[in-house]
């Protein structure tokens, strides 16, 4: 007799994915996460979890998520089981979702089946990954065995790049095991690295005049203009340089081969008035870090360039999440892309986030290897957009890639 292949149970994971969606997790402002964690919180406990629900208290809240669309309590759920295995997997994905505006077809909060997919907020990034693990382990749980102990962190604010969700729960020391899988991702690759980010502004000062004497003041719109000629000749450069990490399969398509690092001027603002010569000009953009540059390195990089400049500028920058690079000859990647293969019957590539991810934050302080790999496809699943969808064979098959990966 062939060895029995573990299946979850599909119509209690459609369950599952019904409900999950119902809450409006929705950030900003990042509402009802009491509600899903205490509704989550005995579905863990019931399948042998130990479970925490870890709530960020009101002054770090107040300290460290500036953010003013961010309103009310940040709770955060960790989950651990010890089967006595050797090694601790770290599962983790975030709770919250993108606010649903537009037309969508059906209610965005509302799971609704058509045509082999099923459409609502959050089903590819991420709740279909949740349902998905639930059913995995549920199934598991009564008919297999475990492969490692498990320590599942699902958490807050992710979507508003906030610091609620895993880097709280990092600094706390709360991210704890021997590898980690983030199931913030796609199914179309195994993602080992990502870009990482710095948000910068400049500030070019003036003088200001009535613009029929403009000879006597200082515009600083003008001023501009040899800052970002001086910031798009440093692009050029930086935009030549690739990482060593493959780009998406996605990006591939379109003939990009490897991660980039970007410089970029997002925003302009200046000027009150047609006849005030201004005194004033703010440029906003950011910088995209491959894992082969430092972010510090890059920061540095722009200072150089403006500095020689004869312009009265002030420039300031905002470190967000660090790059990240997995080794891809870890032997975890190996193990998580041959699970793929019998879960999902593919072999997947390996690949890099242009994005940045806050996981990368969790892999550089802790230095646990992971893998970014979650249920959803990136030309297909419009996360983000209007009417998000998932192949209902892609959370079944993400459950099956789980049991493959978890069983002893
Ligand atoms: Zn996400």
């Amino acid at each position: 007799m062939p060895e029995e292949i573990l299946q979850p149970d599909k119509e209690y994971l459609m369950d599952l994915l019904k409900k999950i969606i119902s809450f409006k997790t929705v950030a900003p402002p990042g509402s009802n996460y009491q509600e899903i964690v205490d509704w989550l919180v005995p579905i863990f406990r019931e399948m042998g979890f130990a479970t925490q629900k870890l709530t960020m208290p009101r002054e770090v809240f107040a300290a460290k998520c500036t953010d003013s669309r961010l309103v009310g309590d940040r709770f955060n759920m960790r989950a651990d089981l010890s089967v006595g295995a050797e090694k601790t997997l770290v599962i983790y994905a975030h709770l919250d979702v993108v606010p649903a505006e537009g037309n969508w077809d059906t209610d965005p909060f509302q799971l609704t089946q058509k045509g082999g997919r099923v459409y609502g907020r959050g089903v590819s990034d991420c709740k279909g990954s949740i349902a998905s693990l639930i059913a995995a382990l549920k199934a598991l749980l009564e008919r297999g065995k475990l492969k490692y102990n498990l320590s599942v962190l699902l958490t807050t604010d992710e979507e508003v790049g906030g610091y609620s969700g895993l880097c709280y729960l990092t600094d706390l020391g709360h991210v704890k095991g021997d590898l980690m899988l983030c199931m913030d991702g796609f199914c179309d690759d195994v993602v080992i690295g990502s870009n990482g980010i710095i948000t910068w502004d400049v500030v070019v000062h003036g003088r200001s005049a009535h613009s029929g004497s403009s000879f006597l003041g200082i515009n600083a719109v003008e001023r501009s203009i040899p800052v970002m000629e001086a910031l798009m000749d440093l692009k050029k450069v930086v935009q030549a340089r690739r990482s060593a990490v493959p780009a998406s399969t996605a990006l591939e398509a379109m003939g990009k081969k490897s991660l980039m690092p970007m410089l970029n001027i997002t925003m302009i603002n200046g000027g009150i008035k047609e006849n005030i010569v201004p005194d004033r000009c703010t440029l906003r953009g950011d910088r995209r870090v491959i894992p082969e540059e430092s972010m510090d390195e890059a920061m540095a990089e722009i200072e150089m360039t403006l500095k020689p400049l004869d312009v009265d500028y002030d420039l300031k920058f905002y470190p967000g999440y660090p790059p990240m690079s997995v080794n891809p000859e870890h032997k975890w990647v190996a193990e998580v892309r041959e699970a793929v293969q019998r879960g999902m019957g593919f072999y997947p590539r390996l690949s890099g986030a242009q994005g940045s991810l806050d996981q990368a934050y969790a892999t550089e302080k802790t230095g646990i290897p992971t893998c970014v790999f979650g249920v959803g496809r990136q030309l297909e699943s419009n996360i983000h957009g209007l009417n998000e969808n998932v192949r209902v064979s892609d959370l079944n098959g993400f459950a099956r890639f789980l049991i493959e990966l978890l069983q002893a």
